[in-house]
């Protein structure tokens, strides 16, 4: 079965075929840097790293994009939560968006969260934002109010096709920008004026002012990614307004599709209730670190499907992280068994190998079942631990080991040690045949004395007639 993604604007699931073959455009709502990750964003960006990491399994070059979104973002007062931020910390806005900017991504390393292939800020694309608005000015699509620029919902009878909401539902308040200003309380702001005493502003047609948050989205995306993108991702709280306003601009401006696959993760609940602001249940990621590992905070975000809610709770990950020291635990005898790739690979190492990478594929295949998928690793897990011993042939302990590592960490991004590991098999080849010729020089305290460096730091070397091979030795420290 190919792979199939549920399309949150089909409401099913779909084959999933890019618009250019061998490549595909994604997008994801970034972050708006006013303050530290949280949790929230650890699913969310664990959820779009999967997607990420399993299409370039499968061959496709990827080009993904995900914004930092630094100015705009209305809270629901209206007040731009950058500026909020800044008061605040008493900073200055730019200064709050650096720390908060590199916060997330030292937060997103620690999760093992590939980066995106472009992370563009919206203060760094206001002509773009401008230049968009004009076009949906020009087009008939907005209107112009006292300096301030509208989206006019009554021009976009397509609004509401992502989230199935009728305009005439759409009351003013309730997460719609209420305005004197607007002709209808469902239209939402493209530009809004400043006044002097807001910090971020910049010149348009229009007078002083600053982009809503929803127009970067679409200017930011299709600057990189064309007028119509393969994936674009979000939370499911940003299906409305967000999203609906990104295909409502973005499709009135080019007349084409926007986006082919909509895909929305789940919210994150905490001990069983739902994370917000207002409860005062944030658990920051850089908090959630201090208790426990990056690999163990993502093993136990993805084995929940990324659709599903996720409650965190102490008691569960703690079991979680039980079964995570399973698969590491595999990992380790396999590297300790791992010595070079001598002999033949034995067919049924090779058929067992087969077969649990098409079980794994066909659950990631699967709308990227991460927990069914999780569970076949387990099972994978318990058949090597079966078979490793001494009589196994190099060869099938190394395709054991490769095909381990590629589907828990290649694509689930679960055992990033091993990596470390990994790199370093050049380092030591070279010094185990330095060491080789020193024995042919008869330098035996030399020799002797780095065979127990590299002992110390977790390989053993066997010297052999004609030449010394090695291993990694159980329970080696982090090189
Ligand atoms: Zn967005």
């Amino acid at each position: 079965m190919p792979l199939q993604i549920y399309n949150s604007l089909t409401r099913q699931k779909e084959e999933f075929v890019p618009l250019t073959d061998g490549l595909v455009r994604m997008y994801v709502c970034g972050p708006t840097v006013y303050d530290y990750p949280h949790i929230g964003h650890a699913k969310s960006y664990i959820s779009f790293d999967i997607v990420v990491r399993y299409l370039r399994y499968l061959g496709y070059r990827v080009k993904y994009v995900q914004n930092i979104t630094d100015v705009g973002h209305l809270l629901d007062d209206g007040e731009d939560r950058i500026l909020k931020g800044a008061q605040r910390e008493k900073r200055d806005p730019m200064e709050l968006v650096e720390i908060y900017t590199r916060a997330f991504f030292d937060a997103m390393d620690a999760l093992n969260v590939q980066r995106p292939t472009i992370s563009p800020r919206a203060t760094g694309h206001i002509p773009e934002q401008i230049e968009m608005v004009q076009t949906l000015i020009d087009k008939g699509h907005a209107y112009v109010v006292n300096g301030s620029v509208y989206f006019d919902i009554s021009t976009w009878p397509g609004y509401g096709v992502l989230s199935g909401r009728r305009v005439e539902d759409q009351r003013a308040g309730e997460r719609v920008e209420a305005s004197d200003e607007k002709r209808h309380p469902a239209d939402f702001a493209l530009w809004k004026k400043a006044g002097p005493e807001h910090i971020m502003q910049w010149n348009s047609p229009w007078g002083r002012g600053y982009p809503g948050w929803h127009i970067e989205c679409s200017a930011m995306s299709m600057k990189y990614l064309g007028e119509t993108l393969d994936i674009h991702g979000g939370g499911m709280e940003n299906q409305f307004p967000h999203h609906e306003c990104e295909i409502a601009q973005s499709e009135a401006v080019t007349g084409k599709p926007f986006v082919r696959y909509w895909m929305h993760h789940n919210m994150v609940m905490v001990e069983g209730v739902k994370m917000s602001k207002s409860l005062g249940n944030f658990t920051s990621v850089q908090r959630a670190l201090e208790r426990y590992s990056g690999a163990q905070i993502r093993f136990f975000i993805l084995q929940s499907h990324y659709r599903s809610p996720v409650d965190f709770s102490r008691e569960a990950i703690d079991a979680s992280a039980q079964g995570l020291e399973r698969l590491q635990a595999t990992r380790d005898q396999l590297l300790h068994f791992l010595a070079s790739d001598e002999g033949d690979v034995s067919a049924q190492v090779e058929q067992v190998c087969a077969e649990y990478k098409a079980l794994f594929e066909k659950e990631m295949n699967d709308d990227f079942n991460t927990p069914a998928a999780i569970g076949h690793l387990f099972s994978f897990a318990r058949e090597i631990n079966s078979r490793l011993s001494s009589s196994l042939s190099s060869a099938s302990v190394k395709l054991l080991h490769d095909t381990f590592i590629r589907l828990a960490d290649d694509v689930l991004g679960i055992l990033p040690e091993s990596r470390t590991a990994l790199a370093a098999d050049p380092f030591i080849d070279l010094l185990v045949t330095v060491r080789r010729e020193i024995r042919a020089q008869k330098n035996w305290a030399l020799s002797d004395h780095l065979r127990d460096k590299l002992e110390e730091l977790g390989v053993a070397i066997q010297d052999g007639k004609e030449k010394s091979s090695w291993t990694y030795k159980k329970n080696m420290p982090a090189l």
